[in-house]
């Protein structure tokens, strides 16, 4: 097994010296530095920008430059730290004046961002606007036609999303950046990995976190349970509060995209607060919660990679599934509220 790791690893360092000496195309004239890319050889998510900017093209690292720094808040906020992922562009050198890669230029790179992706068996790749899109699954795909529907690369699951860059121009694009990713993190999680959350570590250090979501009432007064593929536990829709979110936001945000449906808060219900450690994070989190009691206004149950299965469930059913008593008393006091 190391001796396979280990050829991998020099698969990876013999192409990024390939790169580093390559003149297949014509963009080799003007760079300082080509950039091969960057990350753990397991690494899970795979992201994919367009070309090196004037930063990147100064330091031969991707996504340094003011992008970097989006790219990293967004990482970051999807609980992705940037060193956990590869990072590389469809084209490893630098277009002059910064104008976007020609068809000709992306095909000589191609092979390249092939062999990176080979080498590393990401479990999801994520491509950082259009021309990342078409340099890596071809002419024809248009990131507003392929963005929230399913594409595939090689047998890999590919989500496209916004570059970085753009949200310097459109701070809106933001949010969908950061959901994206979120998407990705969760989907890289879902390949039954199995991960526990865990009692306090005195050792780790401890970040304050704070959730929200919502009971949902649907049909016959029964709630809807996810279930979680990452550590196989029925559980209630919720999520990280986004800064600028209120809880409210936040609740129809979360439920939204982990459930598909769309949902109208009726009342706040509950708030629970646990402390538990992440391994993935390597930290202790201080987690509030907050609950609303909601039903569903539209949309279609069909929970996003990342949970098994949505069930409708009576009270006797969720005491059963539930695996948190903190999740226990929320839904007791949803059923109390139903029933006045
Ligand atoms: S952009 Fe790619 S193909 Fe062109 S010179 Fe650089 S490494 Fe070679």
């Amino acid at each position: 097994m190391a001796g396979i790791e280990a050829e991998r690893g020099a698969i990876l360092e013999e192409t990024a010296q390939q790169v580093r000496a390559c003149t297949r195309c014509r963009l080799h004239e003007g760079r300082v530095h080509a950039v091969p890319g960057e990350g753990p050889l397991d690494a899970d998510v795979f992201l994919i920008g367009e070309a090196p900017g004037r930063d990147e093209d100064a330091s031969g690292r991707p996504f340094v430059g003011a992008a970097g720094k989006i790219l990293d808040k967004a990482l970051s906020a999807a609980r992705m730290p940037r060193d956990s992922v590869f990072v590389t562009n469809v084209v490893k050198c630098r277009p002059p004046g910064n104008r976007g890669p020609r068809t000709d230029e992306l095909e000589s790179c191609r092979p390249y961002l092939a062999t990176q992706i080979a080498v590393v068996r990401p479990k999801v790749l994520v491509t950082l606007g259009s021309t990342a899109l078409k340099g890596l699954l071809g002419k024809g795909s248009e990131l507003k036609d392929v963005r929230g529907r399913a594409a595939v690369f090689e047998g890999i699951p590919v989500i496209p999303t916004y570059h970085p860059a753009a949200i310097l121009y459109n701070r809106r694009l933001e949010a969908s950046l950061r959901a994206d990713l979120r998407k990705a993190a969760r989907m890289a999680r879902s390949k039954r990995l199995r991960i526990r959350s865990g009692p306090l570590r005195e050792t780790k250090p401890t970040r304050p976190a704070t959730s929200s979501g919502a009971v949902i009432v649907g049909p016959e007064g029964r709630i809807l349970l996810l279930k979680r593929a990452d550590e196989e536990i029925w559980c209630l829709p919720k999520g990280t509060v986004e800064p600028g979110e209120t809880l409210e936001e936040t609740a129809i945000r979360e439920v939204q995209e982990e459930t598909g449906l769309r949902v109208k808060l009726l009342r706040p219900l509950h708030e629970v607060r646990y402390s538990f450690y992440w391994p993935p994070a390597g930290v202790n989190y201080d987690k509030t919660v907050t609950y609303f009691l909601a039903e569903p206004i539209g949309g279609r149950l069909a929970p996003e990679p990342g949970f098994d299965e949505a069930r409708w469930v009576t009270r006797p059913e969720a005491l059963r599934l539930l695996h948190w008593k903190n999740d226990m008393d929320v839904i007791a006091r949803a059923f109390e509220a139903i029933r006045s």
